[in-house]
Parts: C-alpha cells; structure tokens; sequence
C-alpha cells in the first residue's frame, strides 16, 4: 500500500488539502553496483519506458531533476542510450518524450521519427500539447512519419483527462489504432511542478476514458501510482488498460508499497525503467524482477510480449 497518509499535507487552491508527494525534496543517489550485461537465459526484453530528447532538452530536464527529482546517474545522448541498452542485452527500447508547452511537438515528433529511422530496435512515440492548436493534425502527421502511439504526461503537461480539449487526441489515435501511455497516476508529486496532480489525476478520471473510449488501448506508467489498488481492479474491468512498472520495482521511491505483480493481471503489464533518468543502476529493475520468481510465461509476458502487442510491434521490426 502507499504511504501517502504519512505525506505532509497543504491547502489547494480549491481549499482542499493535498499531500505534497514523495518529490517534497531531492531524493538521493543509489551507489548500487551494474551488470555488464543483462542476466543470462531471460526472453526477450523490451524496455517500454525509455525517454529521448535533443541534447538541449535533456539538459534542461537533468536539471529540474537535479534540483526536484534525483540525481540523474546516466547522463546520455539519444544516440548513446540506444548504444546503451542495446549492447547490453535489452532486445527492444520504447522511446518516449512530451512537449512541456505548445508549440514544440512539431519539432520533437520530427526528432523522434529520425531516431526511430536509425535503429529497427526502436518504437517511438508522438506527443502533443493538449489543447493546443492543431493537436489532431500534428498528431495525424507523426503517425504518418512512422511514430507509433502517443506520450502525455500529465504532471508537466497539466491537462485534466476528462477535459474536451482531450476528445481530440483520444479520437486521432483511436482512429489511427494508436496506442496512448499517459502519466495519470498522481505520483510522483513534485511541489515544483505547475499544477497539483493530486487535483488533476485519479483512478476514476481514468475509468471514464476507459469507458467512453473502448477502442483505445491506454497505458498508464508506474502501475497507476499510487492509487494501485484502483488500478489493480481496472485491469480486471478493462481489456483496454496495461500499466507500466516504471519504477515500481526498484524500492527506490519513499512508498511502502512492493508489486505483486503474480497476483495481478500478468497479460496487462509491461515492463520499462525511466532509462536514462536513473538514480540507480540500469539493471536494477530486471534483477529485482527476477527475484520475484515469477512462472516463465508470466516473466516472459511482462518483460517483453506485452509491450510487443501493445505497441504492435512486428517480428520483421525485431529482426
Ligand atoms: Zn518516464
């Protein structure tokens, strides 16, 4: 379970009191030790959860990080993450990226199309800027460069899911069959971001998307934290929901909350990292995954298969 009744507590502009999320300050770096290569005799592995961004852009996100989030251990370029993941055995990445204001997902879906052309060991997603000019459209134009589904992420974004200006993205990639991952669980909350999360996400905002939208296959990051429980019973609802475990795994966030991942719905469930935005070892969330001695189909569906259906990535794109 979440330790969220043991978050400080502050007033909202709504007058409510919302807890200041496990980001109320920096947290610390891990010195845990990496593998040279991932463990031997695992299936195939897609990280699901991969963030790309022009250089300038990643230094600017390295930054908040440093000041908000966790120290950031791999300070990578596009290029050198794919080298490396890659070449330590992860047979698949999901590049994932947003726009943090209108205007710029134009550009960033062009850079995503060009690095996804570079690499057949490449998914990558489109974003866009809810409510902003011409959402459809970019988005219409991303899917025909190759992009491959669509990232939002609700925290930096701050858009409300239930809001009309969503209708939009959610009809493109409906009628494109594109998938949509969409930060939406209210953790990891930090007070530095512009809006309160704790306002703008909740399990049941998701359920109606879910409901109005049966054809729009929807992936929401770090197993719908920390509203687990909520989004543990969705997937059992709905055949349109995966979660992601982004995080989950590594102990690493101040929650005391540990997957069983067993007994959830194994078939809805993707494995992915944050890779590079790590404060700990890039292998850490596969070893501990390992540990859960989790039957081979289910290791086997977590760690690669689920994402390949999700993302309908075809056996010609792994080759
Ligand atoms: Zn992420």
């Amino acid at each position: 379970m979440s330790s969220r009744s043991a978050l400080p507590l502050k007033k909202t502009a709504s007058g409510q009191e919302s807890p200041s999320g496990l980001l109320k300050a920096p947290l610390p770096p891990v010195n845990d030790s990496e593998g040279q290569y991932v463990p031997a005799s695992l299936p195939f592995i897609v990280d699901a959860h991969v963030h790309f961004f022009p250089d300038h852009f990643f230094s600017a996100v390295w930054q908040w990080f440093d000041q908000f989030g966790w120290p950031i251990r791999y300070r990578l370029t596009s290029p050198e993450i794919i080298d490396f993941l890659l070449s330590r055995g992860v047979n698949h990445i999901v590049a994932l990226h947003y726009a943090h204001k209108p205007g710029i997902a134009r550009d960033l879906n062009a850079y995503m199309a060009k690095l996804s052309r570079s690499h057949p060991g490449i998914t990558a997603l489109a974003t866009v800027f809810p409510g902003e000019n011409n959402a459809a459209a970019i988005l219409e134009d991303a899917f025909q460069s190759g992009l491959n589904g669509v990232k939002l992420h609700c925290h930096v974004q701050c858009f409300d899911m239930n809001s009309e200006h969503m209708d939009e993205i959610y009809q493109a990639c409906t009628a494109h069959k594109k998938p949509l991952i969409m930060h939406v669980g209210r953790e990891p909350k930090s007070p530095a971001y512009p809006c309160d999360p704790y306002v703008l996400c909740r399990a049941d905002k998701l359920e109606r998307v879910l409901r109005d939208y049966p054809n729009l296959n929807i992936c929401v990051p770090h197993l719908g934290a920390d509203e687990f429980d909520a989004y543990r019973r969705m997937l059992l609802k709905y055949d349109n929901l995966w979660l992601d475990t982004t995080m989950t795994l590594a102990d690493y966030l101040p929650m005391d909350f540990f997957p069983e991942l067993i007994k959830m719905r194994v078939d809805r469930i993707i494995f992915g990292t944050d890779f590079p935005n790590l404060p700990y070892a890039w292998d850490r969330e596969i070893r501990r995954l390992i540990e859960l001695k989790l039957p081979d189909t289910a290791l086997e569906k977590i760690l690669g298969k689920n994402a390949l259906e999700f993302y309908s990535i075809t056996c010609e794109t792994v080759a």
